[in-house]
């Protein structure tokens, strides 16, 4: 948790931000979990146009539904088991790994060796929390 714990911060201040703009925390297991709605059918237009449903800073998932959270939290879970294990390199280690796919002319999201990690645990165990 500690090692974690200034990604965590970052998190929460963007927690503060989703409140502000009308959202709502949840706390589920030893996370975090802040979204605009939780239906995602109420999620404001400008949101759904973003390029993500869902990100992960330390033990704070932010996402655009609670609704949307709930679908992606194994998902999330496995960036949180990231973040515990790297700290705040993963701030550095995450687009370092984009930027090694890209240049390799892979798609810097799927080509990402921490994405492909929680795609595989994942699928690999599709109930764990
Ligand atoms: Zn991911």
């Amino acid at each position: 948790m500690l090692w974690a714990l200034p990604c965590s911060i970052v998190g929460l201040a963007l927690c503060l931000v989703l409140v502000l703009l009308g959202g709502s925390v949840r706390r589920v297991g030893h996370t975090f979990e802040a979204a605009l709605t939780v239906q995602h059918l109420q999620v404001p237009r400008w949101a759904r146009q973003l390029d993500f449903a869902a990100i992960t800073l330390g033990h704070v998932i932010l996402g655009q539904s609670h609704d949307v959270l709930a679908v992606l939290r194994s998902h999330e879970r496995v960036h949180v088991r990231q973040y515990e294990r790297l700290g705040l390199f993963f701030f550095l280690a995450y687009p370092a790994s984009s930027l090694v796919a890209w240049l390799q002319g892979r798609c810097p999201y799927a080509g990402n060796r921490f994405e492909q990690e929680a795609v595989a645990q994942v699928a690999d165990n599709p109930q764990a929390p």
